[in-house]
């Protein structure tokens, strides 16, 4: 492609709300452009890298002997209704109706379409195990879409789903999603790690997440140095250290002016936080429930989650006349003689003689005994790890890193097969469940997370997998003849052996065509200068930027030899 005819609109300045790296990249280098909040165009370079990971992914499933087909963006409603999650899967969804107003939504996954795909056309054990996969554009109306193309409200997704007979074969199916994920992220040169997930609203009995590591992520990953554990910080389990028992205690009500913190009331009684009991003060699907955890700690919503089955954007902290309603006071708020639903973290049964609220105004109790002086729900863990913390049940410390969540892969067990009552007959004529697995990478996603691992001041350093193009021959001066037969020669000549090769052939200064080379991150860089009527060339990598003269014969050589190892 010559540089002449390309559209590629770059920029020279940093767009204003480009907060990282690649969002500000795929902007300047003309590779998308924004339609509206979380929605955009993929220009021709940043299409081309989109499809090259589209293709990556598609190698590797089918290698993985699973078999691509492609459902509609658009899904019928009844099919959500009947899974429960038309309503449980809240305002992320994008819903609409058609002329006879029948509802629809765009689609934000598919778990429900394909496994009423299948209900409806698999009816014996003999078609199992099944796997298939499709390459379709999700719609999520995101709380807060950001980072351009990162968290968008439009994007690519690859989701596969497996069928099959027992939870061992789904074992089996699952390890080889897990393998087919490692392939297709090694070959998108990405620096990740594998950690465990957790189920969420998606439910089920198990999951990993690939994260891309990167200080702009969103995620936060804990992960034991021997590499023997590793799990999203929503997952990681907490080892809490009790604070040294004292001797059981009478319970007293005692006078704690100004002291509505658990710092105040910690200082103001002279008592170890760990032993003031916080009181988290939440509508849940708008029902008030407080949760108590140990006053030095925070608590972990996505355990929350998993405890009531309710999603995230069905919980929230209370306003301040629902703290009054039910008869407590804001900072005051503790379990005896109030009457609404009571969660425990367990550590609290464990603690005693406790300082907690006393539902009045400047008033705490002390020496709060759970059984003897309160009860409710007990959950084991409800705590967000923290620095300092131990990876339960070893003597390793949890280190902390940030990723992108480039892919997600769910053991779903019969949760979906029983919700949409989709079964196939065993060998003995009897129906049964199937059990299922999701796996989904976001395409789109993964473009970011090249860039944010491959880039310098200056531009996008493409691997050479995902570049859009593989290499560039620019012509310094379009005036020259030499310069413009040699590039001319050059470009022909790699474009007939299969290299996916620019041309700069602008009629551009030096300095500008550098600039862009350098902005839209070419890998390999032949450039035709002065010595082009002696047939030397400069051969130059992004990533290493150092120039080498060479004759054109031998740059031709290079660029041959370092295509042919992604190849
Ligand atoms: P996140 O926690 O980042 O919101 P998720 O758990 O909602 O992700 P999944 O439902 O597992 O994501 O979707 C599968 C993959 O799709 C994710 O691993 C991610 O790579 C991609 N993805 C999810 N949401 C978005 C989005 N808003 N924009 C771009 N890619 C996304
Ligand atoms: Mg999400």
């Amino acid at each position: 492609m010559r540089l002449s005819k390309l559209y590629m609109p770059t920029l020279r300045e940093d767009p204003q709300d480009a907060e990282i790296a690649s969002h500000k990249f795929l902007l300047r280098a003309g590779m998308i452009r924004k339609s509206a909040s979380g929605i955009y165009t993929y220009l021709p370079l940043g299409y081309r890298s989109i499809r090259k990971i589209e293709n990556i992914v598609r190698e590797e499933m089918d290698n993985a002997g699973a078999m691509e087909i492609l459902m509609s963006a658009i899904q019928p409603s009844e099919i959500w209704k009947e899974s429960g999650r038309w309503e449980k899967f809240g305002p992320e969804m994008f819903k609409l109706k058609d002329r006879n107003d029948r509802e629809f939504c765009l689609g934000p996954t598919a778990e429900e379409y394909f496994t009423t795909l299948v209900r409806d056309e698999v009816k014996s054990y003999k078609d199992l195990p099944l796997n298939l996969y499709q390459i379709q554009t999700k719609y999520r109306d995101e709380k807060r879409p950001r980072f351009g193309i990162n968290r968008a409200r439009e994007f690519s997704m690859k989701d596969a789903y497996t069928f099959d007979v027992s939870p061992e074969t789904l074992e089996i199916s699952y390890n080889n999603m897990y393998n087919a994920y490692e392939k297709i992220f090694d070959r998108l040169e990405l620096d990740y790690k594998i950690v465990e997930g957790d189920n969420g609203a998606m439910g089920g009995t198990g999951s990993h997440e690939f994260i891309a590591l990167s200080e702009t992520g969103e995620g936060v990953i804990v992960y034991s140095n021997s590499g023997k554990f590793g799990a999203t910080e929503e997952k990681a389990p907490v080892e809490y250290i009790l604070p040294q028992s004292k001797d059981v205690k009478d319970l007293e009500k005692v006078h704690t002016p100004n002291a509505s913190t658990i710092e105040e009331v910690s200082k103001f009684l002279d008592v170890d936080s760990k032993r003031c009991a916080k009181a988290i003060d939440l509508m849940i699907e708008d029902e008030p429930v407080i949760v108590f955890i140990p006053g030095d700690r925070e608590l972990n919503l996505a355990k929350l989650v998993s405890y009531t089955g309710v999603a995230e954007h069905d919980i929230r902290m209370m306003e301040d006349s629902e703290i009054e309603s039910i008869k407590t006071k804001k900072g005051y708020t503790g379990p005896i003689d109030l009457d609404v639903r009571k969660i425990f973290d367990k550590r609290i049964t464990e603690i005693n003689n406790l300082v907690i609220g006393a539902n009045e105004d400047e008033y705490h109790y002390v020496n709060a005994n759970y059984g003897r002086d309160f009860d409710g729900e007990v959950v084991d863990d409800l705590l967000l790890v923290t620095e300092g913390d131990k990876v339960p049940g070893t003597d390793e410390y949890y280190k902390f890193a940030r990723g992108i969540e480039v892919g997600n892969i769910f053991k779903l067990g019969t949760k979906y097969s029983e919700a949409l009552n989709a079964t196939y007959l065993d060998e003995n004529g009897k129906s049964n469940y199937f059990y299922m697995g999701s796996y989904g990478v976001g395409i789109t996603r993964s473009v970011t997370a090249v860039i944010e691992q491959n880039h310098d001041d200056n531009g996008i350093i493409w691997p050479m997998a995902v570049a859009p193009y593989e290499a560039i021959v620019t012509i310094v001066n379009t005036k020259d003849d030499d310069q413009v037969a040699l590039g001319e020669r050059i470009y022909e000549d790699l474009k007939s052996q299969g290299v996916e090769v620019l041309l700069d052939d602008r009629k551009e200064r030096a300095g500008v065509k550098f600039k862009d080379r350098d902005l839209i991150g070419i890998p390999l860089r032949i450039t035709c200068g002065k010595k082009s009527s002696d047939n030397i060339v400069e051969y130059s990598t992004r990533r290493e930027l150092k120039n080498f003269e060479i004759s054109f014969e031998d740059a031709i050589r290079t660029v041959l030899n370092e295509v042919e190892k992604v190849r």
